[in-house]
């Protein structure tokens, strides 16, 4: 689980985090949503520790990892461009991560495979990131990222750099990758249909603050203000 108590987070005078509280249960895949601007990135950034808030703690698994680095915090991001290593193929891209942890080499390559068969890339393996289409090698940087079993996974607009046709694959292998890992996952999105069709809950953001959390359904039944009514959908 990841607890977010009272996070606030301001760069010179603009509050970009403010009084943030969150409870991301274990195993569940929770989306950041909310327009450009409104913190998503930056409330993701400092789960992963690559920002220090002002205020406020964060909890994972139990334990204050408010001032943690970021190695300790077991967190695998990927970000909308996901730099790939060029030089390397898709296969050894994947293993990269465990062999600096200095996994056996039968671990890496049974585990290798797995993960390529996760994410649907079985038989790319020799290819290189320039011989891969932008969704395929998104496919490889989340293969790549849970070759370590992180225990939380923070997703940043993985999908914001590709055409709608193959964000919604992207978003099917997403969720059966999900049901089969069952990772605790921090999605950031400004795209509701996909915060609505991923998430197990959302959390609607509008200038640092969170507005709403809920299920899919108990936000677009019942949004509790103006602005989360207005973010989800045009009302004419
Ligand atoms: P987007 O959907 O455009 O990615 P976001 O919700 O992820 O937006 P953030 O990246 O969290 O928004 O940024 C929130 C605000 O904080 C923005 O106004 C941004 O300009 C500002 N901000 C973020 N990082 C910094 C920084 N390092 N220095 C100064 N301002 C920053
Ligand atoms: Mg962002």
């Amino acid at each position: 689980s990841i607890l977010i108590e009272d996070v606030s987070k301001r760069f010179g005078s603009f509050q970009a985090v403010d009084s943030v509280n969150l409870h991301i249960h274990s195993g569940k895949l929770v989306a950041l949503l909310g327009p450009s601007g409104s913190g998503k990135s930056t409330l993701l950034r400092l789960i992963a520790g690559l920002e220090t808030p002002d205020t406020g703690r964060i909890r994972i698994s139990g334990k204050d990892m408010t001032y943690e680095n970021v190695q300790s915090r077991g967190i695998g991001f990927v970000f909308q461009h996901y730099a790939l290593f060029k030089h390397m193929t898709v296969r050894e891209n994947v293993a990269f991560g465990l062999q600096i942890r200095k996994a056996s080499r039968f671990y890496v390559r049974e585990r290798v495979e797995e993960l390529l068969d996760l994410v649907q890339l079985r038989g790319l393996g020799d290819r290189y990131p320039s011989q891969l289409s932008g969704g395929q090698r998104q496919r490889v940087a989340l293969a790549r990222t849970l070759a370590v079993n992180p225990q939380v996974l923070l997703l940043d607009e993985p999908f914001g750099a590709l055409d709608a046709k193959v964000r919604k694959e992207l978003r099917a292998s997403l969720r059966h990758l999900h049901e089969k890992v069952n990772v605790t996952t921090v999605f950031v999105t400004h795209d509701q249909e996909e915060a609505m069709e991923l998430a197990d809950e959302i959390a609607v953001f509008n200038k640092g603050q969170v507005e709403q959390v809920g299920t899919p359904e108990d936000i677009y039944d019942h949004p509790a203000t103006p602005f989360v009514m207005s973010f989800f959908g045009p009302v004419n």
